[in-house]
C-alpha cells in the first residue's frame, strides 16, 4: 500500500476537531504525529492503512494517557485505617472546605488585618494548639520528619543528644532518627540496651555528657515485649532537668485522645507528653490527629523562638492549604465533635453491628461470599499489631490477584485486601456515600456464583 495514501497531519486535525477544545491544538497534534508514525511504519512493514476511525482512536487513547492523573482519589476497602501509601488521614469535610477556601482566593497566610501589615503564617493552628494542649508554643511544619529534624538543628547541632537504643528507630522510606541527627549536625549518645533502659542510663550519661540534651522516640511501627523496662517520661525529664537539659519527644502518632476506650492499648498522647514535662514534642498532622500532612512542634515558649528563627524552618514551612485543614481539624477536638467529624475517628469508633448490616447490604446486592468476622487495623506506623473487630464481605474466586488487578482498574479504583483465596472488603474504612460504587465494582467483576 502507497505511503501517500496515508492521511495527513491537517487531514486528522480537521477530523478531530472536538478533541482539540478537550486537550488544545498543540497536544492534538502531537498526539495525531505520533500515531501516523506507527501507521507509516506498519505500512513500511507491510501491513495496511487502519480505517480512519481507528486512527482517531489511537490518538485519542494517546491523549488520555498522557492527560492521565497520576494522583487521584480511591475507594479503601482493605481495613487499614492510616494507609501511607492510600495519603494516610482522609479530612474532615470542615477540614476540606476550609483547604479549598483558602486555595482558591487570596488569604492572610502572612497579613495581619487589624494592622494592614505583613503577618506572620507561623500564628495559623499555633493559637488552637495552645487552647488545646495548654502548651507554651506551637508551630507547624511541612511533616514530623521535618519537625524532627528542624527542632535537633535548631537546639542541638554541635551538642550530644542522649536516646535510648530501643528507640532508635525507622520510621519507614528509609527515615531513620540515627540518621536524621546526624543531617542535624547532633551527636548520637547511645544508652541501655536494645530492651532494657533504667533510670540510672539516664541520669549517669547526663553526668558523663554536660550539655546533652535529651530525646525521646515513640515506636510508633513496632512493640517491644517480653524481658523489657524503661522509665516513665516524667522520671526522664526529671532527670533531665536536674542535670540542666531539656527533653525532646518525638510522638510520632500525636493521639488527642485516649484510644483505650475503643479496645486499643494505650498510645501516648500529646497532652501526658506535657503534663510529663516534655521541653518541645513533635508529632504528625495526618496519623491519629486525622488531619492533613503536616509536623506539630509544641513547647517552651523560648526554645520554639529559636526553633522559628533556624534557616531550616524556611524550608519546612506548611503551606496555606494544610494550616487551613489542620485548624479546621483542630477545632472538631476544641468543640468535643472529633469523633463524629473526623473520619479516621468516626472509622475507628464504627459500633461492629453497624459493620455487619453494611457487610451484609454488600453481600445481598451483589449476592456473592459471606460476611465473616475479620480484622481492621490502624496503620500509618500508629498503634502496631492492633487491631480492631470487623465483619468484611468475603469472596472466595479462583485467581485473587487477578481480581485485585481488575478492582484496581475500575474507576474509581478499588483497593481490597485477599486472604486464603478470598477476596475481602472492609465497610470500616469505606464511607458509606461508596456503598454503591464498591458494590457496583464487585459485580463488575463477573464472578461466577
Ligand atoms: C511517623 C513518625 C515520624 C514521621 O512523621 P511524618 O509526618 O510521616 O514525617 C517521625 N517520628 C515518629 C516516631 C513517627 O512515628
Amino acid at each position: 500500500m502507497p505511503l501517500r495514501d496515508i492521511p495527513s497531519v491537517e487531514q486528522l486535525l480537521q477530523q478531530a476537531g472536538p478533541l482539540a477544545a478537550e486537550y488544545g491544538r498543540p497536544l492534538l497534534t502531537r498526539a495525531i504525529r505520533e500515531t501516523l508514525q506507527d501507521v507509516r511504519q506498519d505500512v513500511q512493514a507491510g501491513g495496511s492503512i487502519p480505517p480512519q476511525q481507528e486512527t482517531l482512536q489511537q490518538v485519542r487513547s494517546r491523549l488520555a494517557g498522557w492527560t492521565q492523573a497520576t494522583l487521584e482519589p480511591v475507594i479503601n476497602a482493605t481495613g487499614v485505617i492510616l494507609h501511607t501509601n492510600l495519603g494516610r488521614a482522609p479530612l474532615s469535610r470542615a477540614a476540606t472546605r476550609a483547604m479549598q477556601a483558602v486555595s482558591a482566593d487570596y488569604s492572610t497566610l502572612e497579613f495581619d488585618l487589624q494592622t494592614g501589615k505583613r503577618g506572620s503564617r507561623l500564628v495559623h493552628a499555633g493559637q488552637v494548639l495552645k487552647e488545646l494542649t495548654g502548651a507554651g508554643d506551637a508551630m507547624v511544619v511541612n511533616n514530623c520528619a521535618s519537625a524532627v529534624l528542624l527542632v535537633l538543628a535548631a537546639l542541638a547541632k554541635n551538642k550530644k543528644v542522649i536516646i535510648p537504643r530501643s528507640q532508635l528507630v525507622e520510621i519507614g522510606g528509609g527515615f531513620r532518627v540515627p540518621d536524621v541527627m546526624k543531617q542535624s549536625g547532633a551527636k548520637l549518645v547511645e544508652i541501655g540496651t536494645t530492651n532494657k533502659l533504667h533510670l540510672h542510663d539516664v541520669n549517669e550519661a547526663l553526668e558523663e555528657n554536660p550539655g546533652a540534651l535529651v530525646m525521646r522516640a515513640h515506636r510508633s511501627n513496632f512493640r517491644l515485649v517480653g524481658f523489657t523496662e524503661e522509665p516513665g517520661l516524667a522520671e526522664t525529664v526529671a532527670a533531665a532537668h536536674r542535670h540542666e537539659s531539656i527533653l525532646l519527644d518525638d510522638l510520632g502518632s500525636g493521639a488527642l485522645m485516649d484510644v483505650e476506650k475503643y479496645g486499643l492499648s494505650h498510645e501516648p498522647t500529646v497532652q501526658e507528653s506535657l503534663a510529663a514535662g516534655a521541653d518541645v514534642i513533635m508529632f504528625s498532622g495526618d496519623k491519629l490527629l486525622g488531619g492533613p500532612q503536616a509536623g506539630i512542634i509544641l513547647g517552651r515558649a523560648d526554645l520554639l523562638v529559636k526553633i522559628r528563627k533556624h534557616p531550616l524552618a524556611r524550608a519546612v514551612r506548611a503551606d496555606k492549604a494544610c494550616l487551613a485543614a489542620l485548624t479546621a481539624t483542630l477545632l472538631h477536638y476544641l468543640k468535643d465533635e472529633a469523633e463524629r467529624e473526623i473520619p479516621i475517628w468516626r472509622m475507628i469508633s464504627t459500633p461492629l453491628e453497624q459493620l455487619k448490616a453494611r457487610a451484609e447490604a454488600w453481600q445481598r446486592e451483589t449476592s456473592l461470599g459471606e460476611v465473616a468476622r475479620s480484622e481492621s487495623t490502624i496503620g500509618g506506623g500508629s498503634l502496631p499489631g492492633e487491631t480492631l473487630p470487623t465483619f468484611v464481605l468475603s469472596i472466595p474466586v479462583s485467581s485473587p490477584d487477578k481480581m485485585l488487578a481488575k478492582l484496581r482498574s475500575h474507576s474509581p479504583p478499588v483497593i481490597a485486601r485477599t486472604e486464603n483465596d478470598r477476596l475481602l472488603f472492609d465497610p470500616r474504612t469505606v464511607t458509606e456515600e461508596q456503598d454503591q460504587i464498591l458494590s457496583r465494582a464487585i459485580l463488575a467483576l463477573q464472578i461466577q456464583r
